[in-house]
């Protein structure tokens, strides 16, 4: 009998722990959740729990843990709740892989702790890298941890590497679908409503990463992602807008060769890749035919209306504590935009400013990133709260 591969699914209540759940149950017989958990969305926790029978869930919410306890409490399944149940579940010896779905730098703790208790790594969480990349790729490689990309983009650079690790890559091209503002101008944004930035022409996603797909900031963020994740240089990955989502990324070799994965917008895919790995599985999921796709276009970003990328450029080129900066800037000021208190190009305003106003730093560990973040959040929020 196959012994099945036991899953933490962190961050199971949204949009990838949603979609992973549907994988592993298409997956079952290889398959098995172990630890699910949510941050406040008690009930669709309770109701996956229920279905997928995980040995413990975690609910962050402190204020939620009695209202699960006790949905639960039939079922022989633990509850806990808390930012450390995070940290310790992660760590239990029933579990061989965490999936992080968890949005933002509430990632970051949870998955050091697995890299330290050697679990294998699937990576949907990027601000996990683009914050601590050198810490985290160095406890990899320590631990002898895999990490693997959920992200399609990274998927598909992961699948195009299979077989050629020895040889050297001279590109690696990530590419963009240009979000729901393709072809516009800075004028036609100065005034774009939340509702509008949320509108995704391609991929269904959590509020956060279509925001920052609206902005570019999802890509700068993929970009940083991608340089920690195969060791390559920020000189050699490039960004290609390619709207019809088909080709999810390219990796030129020192031949001139370039190799690409292709396939229907579906995040099934990588997400099935990164739980199946080294092995392919069959699966139901609708398939990509050319002829449907006569036209498959690419473009140059346009940097002047979309500045957020080369913000993620410029702050990945200094290295250090600034993407921790970019990236905390980046998830205050789209909170706000979400709650209409700024507007489009104020969150990369704020991003700038506060790439600026920081001064240059070297954090050693996880919980000086964690101190970074938060420093720069209050700052943020409080110009608001007072203004
Ligand atoms: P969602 O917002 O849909 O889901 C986020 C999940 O994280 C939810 O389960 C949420 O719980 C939980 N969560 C939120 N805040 C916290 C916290 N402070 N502590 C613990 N758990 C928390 O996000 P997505 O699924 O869209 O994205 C997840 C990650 O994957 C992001 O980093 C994103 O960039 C990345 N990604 C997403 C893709 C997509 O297609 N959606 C594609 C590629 C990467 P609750 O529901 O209870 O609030």
């Amino acid at each position: 009998m196959i012994e099945k591969k036991k899953i933490a699914l962190l961050g199971s209540t949204g949009s990838i722990g949603i979609q992973t759940l549907e994988v592993v149950e298409e997956l079952s017989q290889l398959l098995q959740i172990e630890v699910l958990t949510a941050n406040t969305n008690a009930d669709l926790l309770i109701q996956q729990a229920k279905k997928f029978n995980p040995n413990v869930v975690v609910i962050g919410d402190e204020s939620k843990y009695e209202y699960v306890k006790d949905a639960l409490w039939n079922d022989d399944i633990k509850v806990y709740t808390g930012s450390q149940a995070l940290m310790d579940v992660v760590q239990m010896d029933c579990v061989d892989l965490v999936l992080s779905a968890i949005v933002g730098i509430a990632g970051l703790r949870p998955i050091y702790k697995a890299i330290e208790a050697d679990k294998t790594i699937a990576l949907a969480n990027k601000e996990t890298l683009v914050v601590a990349g050198e810490l985290m790729t160095q406890a990899a490689y320590k631990h002898g941890v895999n990490i693997y990309p959920v992200d399609s983009e990274h998927s598909a650079i992961f699948q195009s590497l299979v077989g050629e690790f020895h040889n050297p890559i001279e590109r690696l091209i990530i590419t963009a679908s240009g979000g729901p503002f393709r072809g516009k101008k800075r004028t036609d944004l100065e005034k774009v409503t939340k509702n509008e930035a949320l509108h995704h022409p391609n991929w269904k996603m959590g509020n956060k990463i279509t925001i920052d797909s609206a902005t570019l900031m999802n890509k700068g963020l993929e970009v940083i992602e991608a340089k920690w994740l195969f060791s390559v240089p920020l000189e050699k990955i490039e960004v290609v807008i390619h709207p019809q989502s088909i080709v999810h990324s390219l990796v030129e070799f020192c031949d001139g060769s370039i190799k690409a994965q292709l396939g229907l917008p579906n995040m099934k895919l990588p997400i099935q890749y990164a739980l199946t790995y080294p092995i392919r599985q069959s699966n139901t999921f609708p398939r990509l035919h050319f002829t449907d796709y006569p036209n498959l276009t690419f473009e140059k970003p346009d940097l002047n209306t979309f500045p957020c990328l080369s913000l993620a450029y410029h702050a990945s080129k200094q290295g250090g504590c600034m993407p921790c900066v970019l990236n905390a800037a980046n998830e205050a000021a789209v909170a706000l935009f979400l709650q209409d208190k700024i507007g489009f190009y104020d969150i990369p305003y704020l991003i700038e400013k506060a790439l600026t106003e920081t001064s240059f730093s070297k954090p050693t560990s996880v919980e000086e990133y964690i101190n970074i973040d938060e420093t720069i959040k209050l700052s943020i929020y409080n110009t608001f709260n007072h203004s």
